[in-house]
C-alpha cells in the first residue's frame, strides 16, 4: 500500500469527541502514525505482518488499526476510558477489523494490570504459557504532564509483556537519560531513539494555537 493511501485511511479514524485532559487524551496525528508504522518495517526491519500487537492507552485506535492495516494478525488494545473505547469500536467496525481486536478496559496504574492483560492474551490465543517474544507493543501513552510518572508506569507494563516496544515520549535530553535508566531497571534496552514532530490540535481551554507541533522521541526497546 502507498503511504498516501495509508495516511487517508488513518485520517478517516475518528478521534476523541470530548477529550479528557486528566487522561492526556491526545490522538497520534495521522502523519506521525503513518511515519511510525512505515519506519518500523522499512527502516527498523521489524515486520508488522502476522504480528500480535499490544497497544497500551489505545484511545480511539489509530495505532491499533494502523497496525492491522499493515497486516498485523491481532491487536490487544488496552484503555481505561469507556468513551474512548466506544469510538474505538465504531472505528473498528468502519474498517472491518472487529474480529482482529480484543479490547481490554483496564487502568494501567492498577497493580494487577500486567497480570490481567497477560491472562486475557493467554485465554484469547489459547496459549499454554505466556511468550513475550511474540508480542510487539506499539504505544503513544500519556506523557506524564498531568499525572507524574504515568509514562514510566506504561513502560514498565509494556516491557513486562512484550519482546519489543515502540513508544512515543516527550523529547529532551533530560527525559532521554531518565527513560533510558528506567527502561534498564525494568529489564529492557533502548536500541534507537527517533525524534519526530507530533502535531497536537487545540482541544483544551488553555491551548492558545490551533495546531501545536510538539517534539517527541520515539523509542525502540528490546525487552528479552
Ligand atoms: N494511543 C492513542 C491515544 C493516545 S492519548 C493514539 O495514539 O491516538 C493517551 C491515551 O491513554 C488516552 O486514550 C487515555 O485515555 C489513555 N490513558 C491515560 N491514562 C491511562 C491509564 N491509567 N490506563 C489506561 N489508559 C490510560
Amino acid at each position: 500500500m502507498k503511504k498516501s493511501e495509508f495516511y487517508d485511511l488513518l485520517e478517516s479514524i475518528k478521534e476523541f469527541r470530548a477529550p479528557k485532559s486528566e487522561l492526556e487524551q491526545y490522538p497520534t496525528d495521522s502523519v506521525t502514525a503513518a511515519d511510525l508504522l512505515f519506519s518500523i518495517q522499512t527502516e527498523m526491519g521489524d515486520s508488522l505482518s502476522d504480528r500480535i500487537v499490544l497497544d497500551l492507552g489505545a484511545g480511539t485506535g489509530r495505532l491499533s488499526l494502523g497496525s492491522l492495516i499493515m497486516d498485523a494478525s491481532h491487536v490487544f488494545a488496552v484503555e481505561t476510558d469507556s468513551d474512548a473505547l466506544e469510538i474505538f469500536k465504531e472505528n473498528a467496525r468502519m474498517l472491518n477489523y472487529e474480529k482482529h481486536i480484543t479490547l481490554i478496559q483496564k487502568n494501567i496504574e492498577d497493580s494487577d494490570a500486567s497480570r490481567h492483560i497477560q491472562s486475557v492474551i493467554l485465554q484469547t490465543l489459547g496459549w499454554p504459557e505466556y511468550n513475550k517474544a511474540e508480542i510487539l507493543c506499539i504505544m503513544n501513552p500519556p506523557f506524564g504532564f498531568v499525572r507524574k510518572g504515568i509514562d514510566i508506569r506504561f513502560l514498565e507494563v509494556a516491557i513486562s509483556l512484550s519482546g519489543l516496544v515502540y513508544s512515543i515520549h516527550a523529547a529532551g535530553d533530560k527525559n532521554r537519560a531518565f527513560i533510558r535508566s528506567k527502561v534498564e531497571k525494568f529489564g529492557g534496552r533502548v536500541t534507537h531513539i527517533m525524534p519526530q514532530k507530533l502535531v497536537l490540535r487545540a482541544q483544551f481551554h488553555y491551548h492558545k494555537q490551533k495546531r501545536m507541533p510538539t517534539l517527541v522521541d520515539i523509542y525502540r526497546i528490546e525487552c528479552l
